[in-house]
């Protein structure tokens, strides 16, 4: 038998279900190793050993074991950094979290490392600790997210004749195509919905702007709703299924604001 080579990292829980009696299987988003999957033998027994720190989008140091990159890792210990307290006290912002906890899940494989995924969840939790819930930071979190797992949507330029979007003009975005089209171009069809400039300059705004600026920024419902389509429909479009958090997330809003 190989020895098992020890090591220290930190990392988001994405999920965990229990496994037997008394153990969990946790999948984390490290830092150093990206996408982790674990054993916490005797998690459900000893609350000492691990005191509630598998919730979804808790930061963690971990200390873990395996024998090669493709078997589970043996978690031999696991420490709270940041539980996001102000953000689990507040529903609408615990949804927006799970939902961006999930996305990072769908578009990571495993053992891949991204330090800059890593970043944007950790920039974004405490975003949303301290800051409003709104529509601009779930659909700024998606942009980004989108950009860093390399499924940019071109927002910027027509995909047909490459002019750039121009102020006051219609747009149609085309999910299997991965981008915008001009009317022009798009020759669209009756039900085909019109997005503004206003609506993909925002998105693209969003992709690099401060992330202190992102509090200051109130999308407006027609502007909500067309980047909303795009992004939402794209992600499906990507990962080939809708994303069960934001549906949870989405009629959770609707019952309660
Ligand atoms: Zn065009």
């Amino acid at each position: 038998m190989s020895a098992r080579e020890s090591h220290k990292t930190t990392g988001f829980v994405l999920r965990s279900f229990s496994y037997g009696e008394s153990d969990l299987i946790v999948t984390f988003y490290s830092n150093d190793f990206g996408k982790l999957k674990g054993i916490a033998k005797g998690a459900k027994r000893s609350k000492k050993r691990f005191a509630n720190v598998f919730e979804p989008f808790s930061l963690t140091n971990i200390i873990f074991t395996r024998k090669s990159r493709d078997m589970l890792a043996f978690i031999e210990s696991c420490e709270i950094i940041d539980h996001y307290d102000a953000v689990r006290r507040d529903l609408g912002k615990t949804l927006i979290a799970s939902y961006f906890i999930d996305l990072t899940d769908h578009f990571s494989p495993e053992g891949k490392k991204n330090d800059k995924i890593f970043e944007l969840l950790q920039t974004f939790l405490t975003l949303l600790g301290t800051e409003k819930a709104s529509d601009a930071v779930v659909r700024f979190f998606e942009m980004r997210l989108l950009k860093l797992a390399g499924f940019e949507p071109a927002l910027d330029h027509c995909i047909m004749c490459k002019t750039p979007v121009t102020n006051g003009l219609a747009y149609y975005f085309y999910a299997t195509e991965g981008g915008i089209k001009c009317a022009d171009c798009a020759k669209p069809q009756r039900y085909d919905q019109s997005i503004s400039a206003g609506t993909v300059r925002t998105l693209l705004l969003g992709k690099d702007m401060d992330i202190d600026k992102i509090k200051l920024i109130a999308l407006s419902d027609s502007l909500a709703k067309e980047s909303r389509n795009i992004l939402v429909g794209f992600i499906s479009h990507v990962l080939s299924h809708e994303v069960k958090s934001l549906k949870v997330m989405e009629q959770v809003q609707k019952l309660c604001l």
